[in-house]
């Protein structure tokens, strides 16, 4: 995972600037939420916090940043599994209590030891009697699709640690065969006139619905009646990977450059090209550059990987 250097730069100048950022934190007794709802043992105040701690008190002419009594109310994060760049956004719904208006810190967690930010936004001004909405686009601070995992959302205010707000399994990418498949011919098979097998084979009953394994936008698509038949080719987003689906049973829903996201319809199972002497399957190609440029890789143990929650 890369460090989030974007913040931290962000907030070394923040503090820099604030003169009185040690005293603010070690005098006035700032008390760290911790675990939140009793959940976790308590963490030490981020960087970022104890700039942003400074920054409120400074604002509210106090010298001692407090939670004005904050609490969590209801929260709840949809969908609990979600898809890097799929059809329904992560969002997360909740509430709060407090004395007065906030600014809250939330974050996007890894789950398990050492919980280390992986996203954070500073929400200015909220109301305590309403219901607030943050969407996540899967994405990392620097912009790098967050890597498969377990996450959780923790909200508070400034300078806390905040309370656990919900949590979900983001996946990167999805299986292409919605339904029952098998494992056909591998990648690097010998083929006629000294040509290899460039993609991984999935035989699966005719017309099973096939779904774009990552987002992107559509590259190309057309017919190929020597090999491939009925094919389209998704430029997966935020990676260079490019990904090639063949024998479709009919030509693709979508257009040249049209938008698609993980998990939405691409084809259908079928035998055209030269599927047509054999069964229907899916023949998929993986270009970790770009199609045709460099090699393919092979599909296989990416796609035992997201078989397994697929
Ligand atoms: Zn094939």
């Amino acid at each position: 995972m890369k460090p989030l250097v974007t913040v931290e730069r962000r907030w070394q100048i923040a503090i820099a600037t604030a003169a009185g950022v040690a005293t603010i934190c070690g005098g006035a007794g700032v008390a760290y939420a911790g675990g939140g709802g009793g959940l976790g043992s308590p963490s030490p105040p981020e960087l970022s916090d104890v700039a942003d701690a400074g920054t409120l008190a400074r604002a509210t002419g106090s010298k001692r940043p407090t939670g004005a009594g904050f609490a969590l109310g209801r929260s709840r994060v949809n969908p609990e599994t979600a898809f890097f760049d799929g059809e329904r956004p992560i969002r997360l719904r909740y509430s709060f209590r407090a004395q007065r208006r906030l600014d809250l810190v939330i974050r996007v967690v890894e789950r398990g030891e050492g919980g280390q930010t992986v996203r954070r936004w500073l929400e200015r001004d909220l109301s305590p009697a309403r219901i607030h909405r943050r969407r996540w686009d899967g994405r990392l601070q620097d912009g790098d699709p967050a890597p498969d995992g377990a996450y959780a959302f923790r909200v508070g205010p400034v300078g806390h640690a905040g309370t656990p707000a919900g949590k979900l399994a983001l996946h990167d990418h999805l299986f292409p065969v919605a339904g029952a498949h098998a494992y056909g011919d591998p990648f690097g098979e010998p083929r006629s006139g000294g040509r290899v097998h460039e993609g991984q084979d999935l035989p699966a009953a005719c017309g099973t619905p096939l779904v774009a394994s990552r987002g992107g936008r559509v590259q190309a698509q057309g017919y190929s009646d020597a090999l491939y038949g009925h094919w389209v080719l998704v430029d997966g987003l935020a990676s260079q990977r490019d990904y090639f689906y063949a024998h479709l049973q009919a030509p693709t829903p979508l257009a040249d450059g049209e938008r698609v996201h993980t998990g939405e319809p691409v084809g259908a199972v079928g035998m055209t090209g030269n599927a047509r002497s054999e069964f229907c399957q899916l023949h998929l190609e993986l270009w970790p550059a770009g199609y045709r440029n460099g090699n393919p890789e092979d599909p296989a143990p990416l796609l035992r990987a997201w078989d397994e929650f697929s």
